[in-house]
């Protein structure tokens, strides 16, 4: 075959594998979006449907999450807005492994130099770049870019970078690897306790049933592991992989008025509430067919 054959048969089986699945963004996701303060040294650097979390220290900073590929040069926009430079980030860590949180982190990690740790899952999804059989959207998503080098940690381990601690939370379910990560950032005297709460949506392909799913057999015991998180950690300001999930924009317009509108300590156990409610609706479906 022609070189130009063959890449007009690529193009034709790349359209109709999307038209099959889920494979494109929704083009919503990679809208700019102004780069700000969310607390402390805690900023949004991400686009408007994308998060993107950029937590500083004069010795180095930590971001978390990648966004999609084609999100990397507004974030690196954003991070130069605030006046940061990108070789300081010293760490990237991220929620789950699928393409719209992790597909920029190869990017970033070229661009940085910085170190990139995930959960042992996600760490081997970050580092073949494929989606593997035990993901419940396997077969629909786009793989992600390959992670040149990952490093690994446990539940509970805290995660240094320059005068930046981040703490990593296993937080199953919507991926095997799901991780959500806690700080503390500081105005003055006081000081909060910040959430970046992976998706916790019971979101598959056709035909995967998290009721009895031979790939991810344990899919049901780590949500609740995960919604017990949710429920118990100490939670100021909450921050999703998508800012709607936690209203993030309604709440930006209302600091306007409400310097403290960002903050909300229900915010963690409403968001399990919100996800627990959508796991049972699905149950049900999966149990009624
Ligand atoms: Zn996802």
């Amino acid at each position: 075959m022609h070189r130009r054959q063959r890449y007009r048969v690529l193009l034709l089986l790349l359209l109709v594998s999307c038209l099959l699945s889920s494979c494109a963004a929704d083009p919503a996701w990679n809208q700019p979006q102004k780069a700000f303060r969310i607390y402390g040294n805690t900023y949004y650097v991400g686009t408007h449907g994308l998060s993107s979390v950029l937590i500083t220290s004069p010795a180095g900073h930590v971001l978390i999450d990648g966004a999609l590929a084609e999100s990397v040069p507004l974030i690196v926009a954003n991070i130069r807005s605030l006046g940061f430079r990108l070789e300081d980030i010293k760490l990237i860590v991220n929620s789950h492994v699928h393409f719209d949180h992790a597909g920029g982190i190869a990017e970033l990690q070229k661009l940085t130099g910085a170190h990139v740790a995930a959960s042992k899952w996600s760490a081997d999804v970050m580092k073949q770049g494929a989606v593997p059989r035990d993901d419940p959207q396997f077969g629909t998503i786009t793989p992600i870019a390959r992670v040149a080098r990952v490093e690994t940690f446990k539940d509970g381990d805290a995660l240094i970078a320059g005068a930046v601690t981040v703490t990593a939370h296993l937080t199953p379910g919507h991926t095997p690897g799901g991780t959500s990560w806690t700080w503390r950032s500081c105005e003055g005297a006081r000081c909060l306790d910040l959430v970046y709460a992976d998706s916790l949506s019971p979101v598959s392909a056709d035909g995967f049933l998290f009721t009895s799913s031979k790939e991810y057999p344990h899919a049901l015991d780590d949500f609740e592991q995960s919604f017990s998180f949710l429920n118990t950690t100490p939670c100021d300001i909450l921050i999703t992989p998508h800012p709607e999930a936690s209203n993030l924009w309604q709440r930006l317009e209302q600091r306007n008025s409400n310097p403290d509108a960002l903050i909300d300590r229900n915010a963690c156990r409403a968001l399990a509430e919100d996800f627990r409610e959508r796991l049972t609706r699905r149950l049900a479906a999966e149990r009624s067919k």
